[in-house]
């Protein structure tokens, strides 16, 4: 991959380059590598994992840990494990395409998920060269099933008020451990539990907790909406005797390692939602072909038609927006020119995951919501069928629902994007300041976006005038609250609405520029009628929830007017330039695998 130092804006970067002047990586860009351990891992997703369905969702544990030792033997454990220790030190995006095929089952993808990642990424990045020796090997081949034990009972978005406490025992060689976790995935069958405690009560540090450690102990598994296959236990610490050479990084330094794992998790997740969706697709296109009312297939009708094409378009920008930031991610990584898998190059990811944690909040909220959207059409497109357990479509809208819950629920998440953006301006690191200053001279003068000609011209100027939108909105907020608009969450949320379609657009439109094509074309499309008015509606909520005055709101909502796109779009051809292929291939029409 080249490592183009051009390639690489900023975190939150979208914003500031016009759409379209920075090419960005896409399912189109793939190499042969890459696809090949997506169709390889796809192969054993559906002859191993959903052949086997029924049994992992009975929590058959046996049978996980066996199919967790086969994905190792097939290398799919060790992706990003360096090859020193067993495993195949690949990039971020083939890491990520091995995860989007195990989304075949809701629980497993959870189940692996916590192997592959938050269970095994903070050995990988932060383990010293002993712990990684000693665990990471039989963690690439599964004969180690790991976790990840951050949430409590009384702190899980609040993860610093953790209460797990950790004290040197008298004759120094362990840690004892007291306390509790709550919620915490394959709790029940791992071997290995990276776990966040306190030390001396308030310095917040990581512990590598082997399964029989003296005074540990795992309680009964939760009885879930979803992802009833995948195990979630509370871990109980009572004196638990953890040797000393198991403290994983430094001593109050754990806050680093359990953000920037979250920060990978929350970007898998998004990505891996949008896999989602393209399941979804195919489900209901083929049920949408095969089901007939008032004499015809129901894909006839238009309401169907426009469900159908709404999906397609969030799978499309769901794309864009993912591939568009593990590629950011990787070649930001590759700039040290470090070899894969050595410690420097785990810096070097570690600071590019740092980098672009706001698209990674982004793709998490936004995966999430665009599953959430799509699965709950593609069960009402199913109709009665939709509402019982032998339809699939039924397993996959009660397992996303947790989506919007864990790796920082969405709230958690929406306000980390802004919030991420006001605090690097404050730090003279992103240029929100000159942003709102170039929106307010356009509006003064004749500088606002034009409509263009060429391809997607109309897109292309909604797609800036998204990125006004948002800088207008924050600009208004914070001249109303200063650094108070930090605790205006009602504001905050309202502002990475705008973001999230501002990134999502900007994506979806660049994508349709470098590959363009009838389908892509009215995807982009298609999305960026909709998103735009959505980010209209969520800037003007924002500006009305910081401006109290009436006169001043009402000189605010005539400037934010200014800033929406009326263009007619014809959305009924767009649509049909996207159901057509889509009825025709039975699934997502522009499958890249
Ligand atoms: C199936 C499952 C698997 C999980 N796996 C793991 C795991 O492997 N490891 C692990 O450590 N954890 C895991 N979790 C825990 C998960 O990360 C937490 O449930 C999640 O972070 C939310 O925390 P909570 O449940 O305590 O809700 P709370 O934090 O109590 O939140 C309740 C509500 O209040 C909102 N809220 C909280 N704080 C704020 C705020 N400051 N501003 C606005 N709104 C706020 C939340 O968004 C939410 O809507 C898992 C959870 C589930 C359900």
């Amino acid at each position: 991959m080249a490592s183009d130092p051009q390639s690489t804006p900023p975190g939150g970067g979208f914003l500031l380059a016009p759409v379209g002047s920075q090419r960005i990586d896409t399912a189109e860009d793939f190499s042969d590598e890459q696809r090949e351990f997506y169709r390889a891992a796809y192969k054993f997703a559906m002859d191993r994992v959903y052949a086997n369905a029924a049994r992992i969702e009975a929590k058959e544990f046996p049978l996980v840990r066996q199919l967790l030792r086969e994905a190792g033997e097939l290398g799919f454990l060790g992706l990003d494990i360096p090859e020193a220790h067993g495993g195949l030190a690949q990039d971020l995006t083939a890491s990520v395409l091995v995860a989007e095929a195990m989304t075949v089952l809701g629980s497993w993808s959870v189940i692996i998920g916590a192997q592959v990642g938050i269970g095994s990424l903070p050995i990988v990045y932060f383990g010293t060269p002993e712990q990684q020796a000693r665990y990471l090997p039989r963690i690439a081949t599964g004969e180690i099933a790991c976790a990840y034990a951050l949430s409590e009972a009384s702190s899980a978005s609040d993860a610093m008020a953790a209460r797990t406490r950790a004290v040197l025992s008298p004759d120094k060689k362990h840690w004892i451990l007291n306390g509790s976790k709550q919620w915490i995935s394959n709790g029940g069958f791992a071997d290995l539990f990276i776990v966040f405690a306190k030390v001396d009560g308030d310095k917040f540090s990581t512990f590598i907790v082997e399964k029989g450690t003296p005074g540990f102990s795992v309680g009964p598994e939760e009885h879930k909406m979803g992802i009833r296959g995948s195990s979630t236990c509370p871990l109980v610490f009572e004196d638990a005797m953890v040797p000393v050479e198991n403290l994983l990084g430094e001593i109050g330094k754990g806050h680093r390692i359990a953000f920037n794992i979250l920060n990978i998790g929350r970007l898998k997740l998004g990505v891996t939602c949008v896999t989602a969706v393209r399941h979804v697709i195919a489900l209901s296109t083929g049920y949408a072909k095969e089901r007939k009312a008032f004499g015809k297939p129901i894909s006839d009708f238009g309401l169907i038609r426009e469900k159908l094409a709404r999906m397609v378009a969030l799978a499309y920008a769901g794309e864009a927006m993912g591939y568009r930031t593990t590629g950011l991610i990787d070649r930001r990584a590759a700039l040290g020119g470090h070899a894969h898998g050595t410690p420097a190059f785990q810096q070097d990811l570690i600071a590019a995951v740092e980098e672009y944690n706001i698209e990674a909040s982004i793709l998490k909220v936004w995966g999430s919501e665009a599953l959430f959207q799509a699965a709950d059409e593609g069960v009402q497109i199913h109709g009665g069928y939709g509402f019982v357990e032998e339809y699939p479509i039924e397993r996959i809208f009660r397992d996303n629902r947790v989506n919007r819950i864990f790796e920082g629920t969405n709230e958690i998440n929406r306000l980390l994007i802004p919030g991420t953006l006001l605090k690097r301006a404050a730090k003279g690191a992103f240029p929100m300041m000159d942003m709102a200053k170039g929106v307010g001279a356009a509006l003064q003068g004749e500088g606002l976006p034009a409509a263009g000609s060429g391809p997607l011209a109309r897109e292309k100027r909604i797609a800036e005038l998204n990125k006004y939108l948002f800088a207008y909105a924050t600009q208004v907020a914070v001249e109303a609250f200063g650094p108070g608009v930090a605790e205006k969450q009602e504001v905050l949320g309202a502002l990475a609405d705008v973001a999230i379609e501002a990134f999502a657009v900007d994506s979806a439109v660049t994508r349709a520029l470098q590959q363009p094509g009838p389908v892509a074309q009215a995807c982009a499309s298609l999305y960026a009628e909709e998103a735009h008015q959505r980010a209209f509606a969520r800037a003007r909520a924002a500006v009305l929830s910081a401006v109290k005055d009436p006169a001043a709101a009402k000189k605010h909502l005539s400037r934010l007017a200014r800033l929406r796109d009326e263009e007619p779009g014809d959305v009924a051809a767009w649509r049909e330039a996207i159901v057509g292929p889509t009825l025709e291939a039975g699934k997502y029409p522009l499958a890249w695998a």
